[in-house]
């Protein structure tokens, strides 16, 4: 059977779906509404390196060609980092809508619906509604998602604590291991993952095994929350608010799907997001906030908070380190600015006498990850543990961000 994309990842039809019916999972482009400025190919090409937009020939040729309905993007390069859909001025190219998968699954009565948030979506849905860049609206986020008909509410800091205990000791574990692969690479952020997979196979081994924050948090809401609430699976949609395009396609990967279900059932993006509430008539503005509705699986740390920027998820683990190695906690972490040209931030920790210093980097940008993943496989490399964000800055500058005021809104 084939998949109606339009309509989105139907659970039922999840499992007789093959791996290339989600090949626009993520990411749609319309040629019709592109004006050839080529804003998406320079963000592709000079941020990511990838330049999986380009087509040859020259404007005119390739205005024909786009004419003609010929294809120039997303080509099986593409790792769906969105970054594209933030710069497109025409909405030629968008994040895979999905608002009214979610709008089926809030008004179905036979239906519970559990959404989760990531770190970033709090600071940055509130310029959706007027608020200045960086506010905090996680309390307004839980009434505002209650307000649209959600019957459960949770917090990614949970599961992103979670992956921190878990990357932090893997870390710990390949360090104590004289043959383990050195250095480890963070494994949260799916384009990244989706580069390494395209575009540098080799470099896998030097990936964290560890879940995303989002997949993780997917795992608890079928398999723990079932048992807990006493709701049976099938009824349960699990659905994520993130930053980000490439965690639509992240969450349709087959190996996230446990007896060919998804943890994941639906992704929404910030700017969707936005949508829906709007097309409810709910205003931000006008709300006072409330609580998360699981007082567990809703409390998250410091650490956790700071995944939606880069460097954030290099502190965290190395909290975690530090404090498992020394049973001390550190008082401050001090990231300097490194002089590794493709190396935005570095660190170094002591890790007491007779072990080594523990060096960090942290990279944005797939161009740059693409040159220390060169640096990393010809065994030059000085760090012992990478971060890597695909888009700049992290996941508060996602591909399913806001955009700048006046530009195209779907
Ligand atoms: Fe998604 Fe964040 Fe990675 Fe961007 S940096 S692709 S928003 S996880």
């Amino acid at each position: 059977e084939k998949l109606d994309l339009k309509k989105g990842i139907a659970p039922g039809s999840y499992k007789v779906a093959k791996e290339e019916d989600y090949s626009d999972r993520a990411i749609w482009l319309d040629p019709n509404k592109c004006i050839r400025c080529e804003r998406c190919v320079e963000v592709c090409g000079k941020v990511q390196g990838l330049y999986v937009l380009t087509m040859k020939g020259s404007g005119r040729e390739r205005a024909a060609a786009l004419r003609e309905g010929k294809p120039w993007a997303l080509s099986d390069n593409c790792v769906r980092c969105g970054q594209c859909t933030v710069v497109c001025p025409t909405g030629a190219l968008q994040a895979r809508d999905q608002v009214d998968v979610a709008n089926d699954y809030l008004t179905d009565p036979g239906i519970y619906t559990v959404f989760q948030f990531a770190p970033a979506v709090r600071a940055t849905l509130g310029e959706e509604f007027g608020f200045p860049a960086g506010v905090n609206v996680e309390r307004k986020i839980v009434e505002a998602l209650k307000k649209a008909g959600a019957d459960c509410v949770l917090d990614t800091n949970f599961s992103a604590d979670v992956v921190i205990m878990e990357e932090g000791t893997e870390l710990l574990n390949r360090l104590n291991d004289k043959n383990a692969v050195l250095p480890m690479f963070t494994s949260c952020c799916p384009a990244w993952i989706n580069f390494v997979e395209l575009h540098k196979p080799e470099l896998i081994p030097h990936i964290s095994t560890t879940r995303s924050p989002q997949a993780v948090m997917g795992s608890l809401i079928k398999s723990w929350l079932p048992e807990k609430k006493g709701i049976p699976k099938e009824k349960i949609r699990s659905i994520s608010i993130m930053p980000c395009t490439a965690k639509k396609d992240e969450a349709a990967r087959q190996a996230l799907a446990k007896d060919a279900v998804p943890d994941v059932d639906l992704v929404l993006t910030v700017r969707e997001f936005a949508k829906l509430l709007k097309g409810k008539g709910i205003d931000l503005r006008k709300l006072e906030g409330q609580d998360f509705d699981t007082p567990f699986m809703s409390k998250g740390s410091g650490a956790a908070v700071i995944f939606g920027k880069t460097a954030g998820v290099a502190e965290a683990a190395a909290r975690t380190v530090y404090y498992v190695l020394t049973g001390k906690n550190v008082n401050s972490i001090q990231f300097k600015t490194s002089e590794h040209p493709h190396v935005e931030q570095e660190l170094t920790i002591d890790l007491g006498e007779g072990k080594s210093p523990l060096r960090i980097g942290v990279v944005h940008g797939l161009a740059n990850a693409d040159y220390i993943a060169d640096e990393v496989l010809s065994g030059k490399s000085p760090f012992d543990f990478i971060e890597v964000m695909s888009c700049p800055g992290g996941c508060i500058n996602g591909g399913g961000t806001p955009r700048e005021a006046g530009d195209y809104h779907p």
